[in-house]
C-alpha cells in the first residue's frame, strides 16, 4: 500500500475523546475499593453502554447520566451544558440491596467479573413512561425499548466511573477496534472526510450501491460500522451478519478507502433522536458524514398498525442540527433495481413508469430462505446469499416439536408411536419424550403436585427446546395439564416449532379405556389428583392440531399430522420434490 500522510480527522465530539480505563497502581487501588463495596451485575445493554462510555464513543460522557442531564436529554435533547444529546444513558436498577449515595460499588458482567468501580454520587427515580414519551416519542407496548423499559427498574444511579477491565468479546476480535483505533487506520488513509454506515441487517447489493454512491457523492473514505451489541429483538444474530460484512468487504469494496469496525452499541430504536445520537458516536470515530435512509433505526409499526416515525423524520431532525453536532447528513431514498439496466437508484429518481425491483425482509424470509431457495443475484451478492441461507435453513431442514396433550389415555402415546413410523419412513430421525417414559429416568422422583408436573413439563419442553433448536424433530406425549405451562415451553421455541396437538378425548371414553387402570383407583379413592378425575385438565384454546378418537383410528390421526407437516413445509410431499431455481426471480419480485 503506498504510504499516504496521516490527515486531520473531525475532532471528537465536546473537544476530546474519554477514555475511563484505568491500568497499574490506580487499577489495583480501585479494584481493592470496588471489591470492599456492594455489587451491581450489570445487565447486557447496561454493559454495552459501559464500553461505549468506557472507549470514548460516547464522549462527552464519561458516566452514567444524573438527574440534572437525565431531564434536560428528555425535555430539551441537550446535556445539561447545553450540547446536543439525544439519548439518556442511565444504569438502571430495580433494588437498591444496600447501595447508597457516597457509596463505592463494583460493576460487574453476567460472569461476576470485576468491570469497573464506580462512586455513587446520585441516585435518582425514572418514570419508563415519560421516558418512552420523551425519548422514544411513545409509550406504545409494540415498541421494543419501550417494552424492555418496564423491566428495567425505577432507581438510576450515577456518579464517577472507572473501568479496570473491558468487557472482553471473543467473537471478531480483529474487527473490534475503539475510536482512538479507527481515527488511526481513518487518519492513515490519507482523507479528512470519511462517511458512516450505520446497519443491523445483512447487506445487500441496494446497501453496497447506497454506501459506494455515498462515500463517491462526498469524497470520502468509508467507514462500514454495524451494531454488533443489542438490535431488534428478532434480527438476523450479529454472527452471521458479520460473516456477510466480511465477505463483502473482502470481494467488493477497495480495501484503501473502505473500513470495516463493529460496534457494540445497544439501539434504542428511537428513530430521529438516534440518528442524532449515531452521528454523534460516529464523529467519535473520526467520522464527518452519516448515511441515514428511509426510516433510519425505525422500529417498523406501532400497535395501530403505524410507523412509529415518519420515514423521513430522522434525517430531517439530522440535517437540522448537523452543523452543530459537525456530522453531516447524507440522506438517500430507497435504492431500488432497474431490471433493463441491470443498476441501483434511488426510487425518487426514477420516472413513474419504469418497472423496478426490491424484495422486502419479510420476502427474504418467506419466499427465499424459508423455502430452501437462493436468493437473486441481482439483489444480493453469491457470498451473501449462501451465508444466509446456511444460517437459515429450509424449513424442511428446520426443527420442529409435536406437543401431544390431552388426559390420561386419550391416545397420545399410542399416536405417538405411529407418528414416529411414518415420520421414519419419511426419512426423519425423531426423538420421543414420553411423559411416562421420562419419569423413569429424567425426572425420577417426580411427583404429581401442580409444582412436580410443572417441573416435569418444563424438562421436557428444556429437551425439546433444545433438538428443535439444532434442527431435529421431537414428539412429546405428556398429560401436560396446565395452559400457562404448555404457553411457557411453547416461548421456549422457534415461532412456529411448537405444534400443540389436542387429543381431545372426552374423559368418560377415557375411563372405559383406562389403558392403566388408573381411572379406576382414582374413583375409588385409591390415588389422589388424577387428572380428569379430582385434578384440572385445562384444554387447549388455539392449538394447531385437535385429533378426535372416538372414530378415527390412530394411523388416520398420524396421517392428518404428517398432512399439516407438509402443508406448513416442516417435510417436503415426496422428497424427491426439488427447490426450483433462480432463472424465475425476477418476475416472483416485481
Ligand atoms: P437501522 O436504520 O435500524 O440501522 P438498517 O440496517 O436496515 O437499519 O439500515 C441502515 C441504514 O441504511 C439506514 O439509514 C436505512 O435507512 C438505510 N437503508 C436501508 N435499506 C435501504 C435501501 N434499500 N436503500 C437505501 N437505504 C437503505
Ligand atoms: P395416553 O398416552 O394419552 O395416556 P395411551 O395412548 O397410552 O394414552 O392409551 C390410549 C389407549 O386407547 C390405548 O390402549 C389405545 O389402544 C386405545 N385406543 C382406542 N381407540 C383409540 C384411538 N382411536 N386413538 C388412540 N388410542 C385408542
Amino acid at each position: 500500500m503506498e504510504s499516504k500522510k496521516n490527515v486531520e480527522l473531525n475532532t471528537p465530539y465536546g473537544g476530546k475523546l474519554v477514555d475511563l480505563l484505568v491500568t497499574g497502581s490506580e487499577r489495583e487501588d480501585l479494584a481493592r475499593r470496588a471489591g470492599e463495596g456492594p455489587t451491581l451485575q450489570l445487565t447486557p445493554r447496561s454493559l454495552c453502554d459501559l464500553e461505549l462510555l468506557a472507549m470514548g464513543g460516547f464522549s462527552p460522557l464519561d458516566r452514567f447520566m444524573g438527574k440534572a442531564d437525565y431531564d434536560s436529554v428528555l425535555n430539551n435533547m441537550r446535556l445539561a451544558n447545553g450540547l446536543i444529546w439525544s439519548i439518556p444513558i442511565t444504569l438502571p436498577v430495580a433494588k437498591l440491596d444496600g447501595i447508597a449515595e457516597g457509596q463505592e460499588i463494583a460493576l460487574r458482567n453476567a460472569n461476576n467479573n470485576l468491570i469497573a468501580w464506580m462512586r455513587v454520587d446520585e441516585i435518582f427515580e425514572a418514570d419508563p413512561h415519560e421516558e418512552a414519551a420523551k425519548g422514544l416519542g411513545c409509550s406504545d407496548e409494540e415498541h421494543p425499548t419501550y417494552r424492555e423499559m418496564l423491566s428495567w427498574g425505577k432507581y438510576r444511579l450515577s456518579g464517577p466511573m472507572k473501568v479496570l477491565e473491558m468487557p472482553q468479546h471473543v467473537d471478531f476480535p480483529e474487527l473490534r477496534r475503539t475510536p482512538k483505533e479507527v481515527r488511526e487506520i481513518l487518519a492513515g488513509m490519507g482523507n479528512p472526510d470519511v462517511v458512516a454506515f450505520q446497519t443491523r441487517n445483512p447487506m445487500h447489493r441496494a446497501h453496497e450501491e447506497l454506501t459506494k454512491r455515498a462515500a463517491q457523492d462526498s469524497g470520502a473514505n468509508l467507514l462500514l460500522n454495524p451494531v454488533v451489541g443489542m438490535t431488534k429483538p428478532g434480527d438476523v444474530d450479529h454472527y452471521t451478519r458479520v460473516r456477510i460484512y466480511k465477505a463483502l468487504v473482502e470481494n467488493y469494496y477497495d480495501p484503501q478507502t473502505t473500513l470495516l469496525s463493529l460496534l457494540p452499541l445497544a439501539m434504542r430504536m428511537a428513530g430521529p433522536r438516534e440518528a442524532i445520537w449515531h452521528a454523534i458516536i460516529r464523529r467519535n470515530f473520526g467520522c464527518n458524514h452519516l448515511i441515514v435512509g428511509r426510516d433510519h433505526a425505525g422500529p417498523g409499526k406501532n400497535s395501530k398498525g403505524k410507523p412509529f416515525y415518519d420515514p423521513a423524520a430522522a434525517r430531517e431532525l439530522l440535517k437540522q442540527h448537523s452543523s452543530e453536532i459537525g456530522v453531516k447528513c447524507l440522506p438517500y431514498e430507497e435504492m431500488v433495481y432497474l431490471a433493463d439496466e441491470d443498476r441501483y437508484e434511488q426510487v425518487t429518481q426514477i420516472s413513474a413508469n419504469r418497472k423496478v425491483f426490491s424484495i422486502s425482509g419479510t420476502q427474504v424470509r418467506d419466499n427465499y430462505l424459508t423455502k430452501g431457495r437462493l436468493l437473486p443475484s441481482w439483489f444480493t451478492r453469491k457470498e451473501t446469499a449462501e451465508i444466509l441461507s446456511s444460517a437459515y435453513p429450509a424449513r424442511n431442514k428446520q426443527g420442529f416439536c409435536i406437543w401431544f396433550t390431552g388426559l390420561p389415555s386419550a391416545g397420545k402415546s399410542t399416536i405417538a408411536d405411529v407418528l414416529t413410523v411414518l415420520l421414519m419412513e419419511h426419512g426423519r430421525q425423531i426423538t420421543v419424550l414420553d411423559g411416562d417414559v421420562v419419569r423413569t429416568h429424567l425426572s425420577k422422583g417426580l411427583g404429581f403436585s401442580r409444582e412436580d408436573r410443572d417441573i416435569n413439563i418444563l424438562r421436557i419442553g428444556y429437551v425439546a427446546s433444545e433438538i428443535v433448536r439444532h434442527h431435529g424433530a421431537v414428539i412429546c406425549a405428556a398429560v401436560s395439564p396446565y395452559r400457562e405451562t404448555r404457553n411457557r415451553v411453547r416461548a421456549m421455541m422457534a415461532k412456529d416449532a411448537f405444534i400443540e396437538t389436542f387429543v381431545d378425548t372426552p374423559v368418560a371414553i377415557c375411563e372405559q379405556r383406562d389403558v392403566k387402570g388408573f381411572y379406576g383407583k382414582a374413583r375409588a379413592g385409591v390415588i389422589k389428583g388424577f387428572t380428569g378425575v379430582d385434578d384440572p385438565y385445562e384444554a387447549p384454546t388455539n392449538p394447531e392440531i385437535t385429533l378426535q378418537t372416538g372414530n378415527t383410528t390412530p394411523h388416520a390421526n398420524a396421517e392428518r399430522i404428517m398432512e399439516y407437516l407438509i402443508r406448513e413445509g416442516f417435510l417436503l410431499r415426496d422428497t424427491s420434490e426439488v427447490v426450483k431455481d433462480e432463472g424465475e426471480e425476477l418476475r416472483a419480485a416485481g
